[in-house]
């Protein structure tokens, strides 16, 4: 195209019928002609290099997602999704769910209400905030205002991501506990905020001996105090804690909730697997400790109360001073969420509320009928002399895989030994899981390295199968 304008160009002199009076004027008219035609060219040559600069520019990604293209669940998910792969990695049930929960989905689609198939409420669907409001206000043993201090979400992700988005600005610092749920950091980066690091530390010779469990992992006191300053803003917890399975007693929570208030800090607390509780444990809400209420945004999902992680709804609870910030950055973004499954949640919320000390309560049989399940698979890892961390709660185990003596060849990108390993695990033996030192920081990565995490909410003939593969792992 730039050859062509030019060959144009020049031959305009020669196709000119204007006869000329004299040469000198022919060549006069023959140096203009050029001088435009230089001109031109320059221009067309810095247009074409300029908008070429200016595409990549314009089309670099916003420096907010800078160095946060890589993700742990796109990659995995990916590999476990082959045939024939016996999947203990993502955190999902491969069981129905309560049937109450989907016939009540069915009915507010298929129903005569057409509003329950339009939008609602933006900051939750009516009859959803008042079922929150009713069973968090009896668990927290306050009234909580509907409207003002309940926000419904796309998942416990979106309440997650308001929450930073509404209240961490440029430079805060926010504290995250290690081993912690992946998307807490680039949510954190993407608000500007820097993410400061503590680990539970596990008792050393528990973790050597193989008998540990998620309770003997603990934060230091001085080292935690250390991470607050005049910069924190917020600190994220999140109980029972996905990797781990650690519930926070009540003494770390105090401690904690000390050092907020002493430092007028925030408290994000992630409850989303606030029901999934073995025996001898107890949930306790963070925000139900004296001075915590003020300062605490409480969230939780459908996704992990009702074994639907597929509808993707989820809260946050707190005071209105706070919820307000979250709406303000919901209204500005999503919006709303589906009707018909805050229509559905709503029922199962009020419905298991109605039953929250019978047997039959989700909310108890679910986590009776895990335990089972965890102590099996805690079994089958130790008959096979892997060194398995028994959880509280949640349903994941993380267990210690360098028994095995998998001798995998370093690749390139320093990627970490789970990561590897659970590469190879997928590829050589069918059995997916998920490497735990995605749930730390660079820093603390390598001394992690040795687990991978292994989600154990699955059918029994799922469980069966993953026993086979680890008892015929020679
Ligand atoms: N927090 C934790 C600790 C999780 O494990 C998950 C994954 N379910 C979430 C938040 C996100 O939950 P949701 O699927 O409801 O967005
Ligand atoms: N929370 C689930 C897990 O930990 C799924 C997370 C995801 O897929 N992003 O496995």
């Amino acid at each position: 195209m730039l050859l062509s304008r030019v060959t144009l160009l020049a031959t305009i002199p020669l196709e000119f019928n204007q006869p000329f009076q004299s040469k000198g004027m022919y060549f006069t008219y023959w140096l203009k002609c050029m001088r435009t035609t230089q001109n031109l060219l320059c221009y067309s040559i810095n247009r074409n290099v300029s908008t070429s600069m200016m595409n990549l520019f314009r089309h670099k990604n916003a420096k907010r997602i800078e160095g946060l293209d890589k993700n742990l669940w796109v990659e995995f998910t990916k590999l476990a999704a082959a045939p024939g792969i016996v999947n203990l990695g993502q955190g999902f049930p491969d069981m129905l769910p309560p049937p109450y929960i989907t016939e009540a989905l069915a009915n507010a689609a298929a129903g005569e209400n057409f509003m329950l198939n339009q939008y609602t409420r933006g900051f939750g669907h009516p009859p959803l905030v008042k079922a929150l409001a009713e069973l968090y206000g009896h668990i927290c043993g306050r009234s909580i205002d509907r409207n003002k201090e309940i926000l419904v979400t796309v998942g416990a992700y979106g309440s997650l991501s308001h929450s930073i988005q509404g209240l961490v600005d440029e430079g805060d610092e926010v504290i995250i506990i290690e081993p912690f749920f992946d998307c807490y950091v680039p949510m954190v980066k993407m608000a500007g905020g820097i993410p400061v690091f503590i680990s539970l530390k596990p008792v050393k010779e528990k973790v050597e001996q193989g008998m540990s469990n998620s309770g003997d992992w603990s934060l230091d006191e001085e080292e935690l105090s250390s991470k607050f300053n005049s910069r924190t803003k917020a600190i994220i917890i999140n109980t029972p804690n996905n990797p781990l399975g650690k519930i926070f007693k009540m003494e770390e929570l105090k401690m904690i909730a000390d050092l907020c208030i002493k430092h007028d800090v925030l408290c994000i607390s992630d409850e989303v697997y606030e029901w999934l509780v073995y025996s001898g444990h107890k949930h306790i809400k963070i925000a139900t400790l004296p001075r915590m209420w003020e300062r605490t945004i409480t969230i939780g999902s459908a996704g992990k109360t009702f074994s639907v992680t597929g509808w993707k709804l989820g809260w946050s609870i707190g005071p209105a001073h706070l919820i307000k910030h979250l709406q303000t950055v919901q209204q500005n973004t999503i919006y709303t969420c589906s009707t018909p499954i805050q229509e559905a949640v709503a029922g199962g919320i009020q419905k298991e509320y109605g039953r929250l000390t019978d047997e039959d309560c989700y909310f108890l049989s679910l986590p009776r009928e895990l335990e089972v399940k965890r102590n099996r698979m805690a079994q089958i890892l130790l008959a096979v002399g892997m060194k398995p961390v028994i959880p509280e709660g949640g349903y994941f185990m993380i267990v210690d895989v360098s028994t095995l003596n998998v001798d995998l060849p370093k690749m390139e990108g320093n990627e970490p030994y789970d990561n590897l390993f659970v590469k190879w695990m997928i590829k050589n033996k069918r059995l997916a899981a998920i490497p735990v030192s995605s749930f730390f920081s660079d820093q603390a990565k390598s001394q992690f390295e040795k687990y991978i995490r292994i989600c154990f909410i699955k059918q029994d003939s799922t469980l069966n199968s993953a026993e086979s593969i680890l008892r015929n792992w020679k």
